[in-house]
Order: structure tokens, then sequence, then C-alpha cells
């Protein structure tokens, strides 16, 4: 499964090449839960060579009993703050850093360990270098709903970094859908959109990036999560210069160029509204976004080429971070507190 390079590397410290492939994101859970559908894919990565994390065994509580706290007796002492628990459907895993994300990620009691690492990556990678600045001993904490066949759905996450040091940074990011948004999206506690935008993209409203240019060396995109049918945009003014080539693993698909002469392609589209020659302005609908082609969910790929070569959307548009009106602060900050409470109870436990 792995190229002889891999296998073998060429220097003494495997790990470090795990933990450089283990914080790549996947596209989707489908990715994710079927090895071998993407050689890119995090599902493909070897287990880390690391020692198994000791878990707290999954406690469940009989009947409704949402708010219960967890029996204390049913709580083991733990050497250093380490646990999983499951109540009403929802799951936290708290973990020190081990060796790599996905290495940590792999004492989770998830139903994809992989995906769940995965996940919790796209809302880290904002903020933290997940292949430089991530320490040995770094606390990663997840509060998510896991079910059978989709990708585990994250409610808060929280990375804290040098805890309990003079030093400690956090992270974190509580989902929460702002009046006006189509779709809910993670914010910090300060109410600043934890993902950033491109400034003027392909997609007004979309669930989630779920794959960076910058994520694998195979992937010269970057993936939008929305549903089949969503409008998409020319980002900038420009000509249709092709539309589906490549056919079979691009599905339907729009290239534009715009003044500078930089190309977009927009791929895996459910429907072209634009022909070969033709014009269009900034802003006006090119397609509705799909799933076809080599495609394993809906998501909208795209890329951006100057001069013969690969440009990250991220860098060629710029980005900006929303802020929560201050009307909304006082709502977020409530559910906010609660998915924070919901994390510390079992950080809290786990230590004791
Ligand atoms: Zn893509």
């Amino acid at each position: 499964m792995l190229p002889d390079a891999l296998k073998n590397p060429p220097f003494g410290k495997p790990w470090l090449l795990y933990a450089f492939l283990g914080t790549s994101l996947v596209l989707n859970l489908a990715l994710a839960l079927r090895p071998g559908a993407d050689p890119g894919a995090e599902a493909d990565v070897a287990p880390a060579p690391v020692a198994a994390l000791a878990v707290v065994e999954p406690v469940v509580p009989a009947g409704d009993a949402s708010n219960a706290p967890i029996p204390p007796e049913l709580v083991p002492a733990l050497p250093e703050p380490l646990g999983v628990s499951r109540r009403a459907g929802t799951a936290v895993f708290v973990a020190p850093v081990n060796s790599s994300l996905s290495a940590t990620f792999q004492g989770a009691t998830a139903k994809s360990p992989a995906a769940l690492s995965a996940v919790y990556s796209r809302l880290m990678v904002w903020d933290v270098d997940l292949r430089r600045d991530l320490h040995k001993g770094d606390l990663v904490s997840v509060l998510f709903e896991d079910t059978e066949g989709v990708e585990p759905l994250i409610l808060a996450a929280r990375l804290t970094m040098f805890p309990g040091t003079a030093t400690e940074k956090t992270v974190d990011a509580f989902r929460y859908q702002a009046q006006g948004d189509r779709f809910p999206s993670y914010w910090a506690s300060d109410g600043t959109e934890v993902p950033r935008r491109l400034i003027d993209g392909p997609l007004h409203d979309y669930e989630q990036i779920t794959s960076l240019l910058k994520d694998r060396p195979t992937h010269e995109g970057m993936d939008f999560k929305t549903p089949i049918g969503s409008d998409v945009v020319a980002p900038r003014a420009g000509k249709v210069t092709r539309v589906n080539w490549n056919h079979a693993a691009n599905g339907n698909c729009v290239e534009l160029q715009f003044a500078d002469g930089a190309t977009a392609k927009f791929l895996h589209l459910n429907e072209n509204a634009v022909k070969e020659g033709q014009r269009v302005t900034a802003g006006e609908v090119i397609a509705q976004s799909g799933n076809t082609g080599r495609s394993t969910g809906p998501h909208l790929h795209y890329q951006i080429e100057k001069g013969g070569r690969v440009v990250d959307p991220i860098d060629y548009h710029g980005t900006l971070r929303r802020k929560l009106p201050a009307e909304l602060m006082t709502d977020f900050a409530a559910k906010a507190k609660e998915l924070s409470a919901q994390l510390d109870t079992q950080v809290a436990t786990a230590a004791m």
C-alpha cells in the first residue's frame, strides 16, 4: 500500500514521517473510512509505531440521563489527564498529544479514529501548523457525535498547548449556526470564526472547507463540502476556456480564465450554466455543485493555476475571518459555555 520510500524511510526517525503524513486532512468520511479509496488519504497510512493509549472504558448511562454525572466509581484513577466517555449520543475524547495527531487519536473510542483525527485537524489547521507546532503533552479535547456511516460531527474542539505552564495557549472551536447563515460553522470563544474564508470565493455558502492545497502533495486544489445544487459563482470576471474535459475524473467541469491570465477550475459539478467562449462577470452563477466524476461525496474542487503552476487559492484570493455580530454574542456565549463545560467535566474527571 505504501511506496517503498515510505516503508523504508531514508532517515532514522520514521515517526517524523508519520507525523507529517498523519496531519494530512481527509476529504470526507468516505476517504477516511475506505482504506485504499485514495492513496493520499490518512486511512492509508500505517499506524504510527507507538504504544497504544490506555483509555477509560466507555461509560453509558442507563436510560435518558443526558445530564447525569458519571458515577465516580466508574472512572478509574489515571496517571495523566486522558479519557473517553459517552453519553446521550455524544462522546468526549481527551488525550495528550503523542508522536503525531493521528497516533494520538488512535486511542479514541470512535467508529473511525482516523476520521475523527481528520475532522479535528480541519478545525485546528487555521491557527496551528499541525506538522510543526504540536508538542508532546499538548492536550487535545473533542466533543463529538459518532454515527455509523457518516463522518464524526464535532460539537466542540480544543487544543491546549503547553498545558499548566505560564505559556499555556488554548485554541477552541464551538459549532454554532449564526443567524442568516445557511450552515453552522465553528467559532472561537471570542466570536471569531475559526475557518477562514476566501475573500472572493466560488461559493457564498458551504458546509466546510475539507481539504486545503497543502494537505496532500497529490491534491492540487481546495475542496468545499457543499450539498449538490449549490450555486457556484465566478470569483472574478473572465472567459470560459473549457468545459467537461477529462469527464471520467472531473465529472462536469468548467475552466475560467481571469484577466491576469490565471485559470480557475471547478470540478465535480452537477450542472454547468455556461458554454465555452462565454464571458462571465464576477459573481455570476456558472454552475451548480455536484458529486460527478471521481468524487466520494458532494463537494466542489476549486483549483487555480498561473503560468503553468498550481497556486494556492488562499494566496491568490486572500482570506478573511468573520466575527459574530454583538447581538448574537450572548446566545453564542451561553452555548459555548455549555459545550465547554462538557469538555472540562471530562478533563477534570480524568485527572482525578
Ligand atoms: Zn479536490
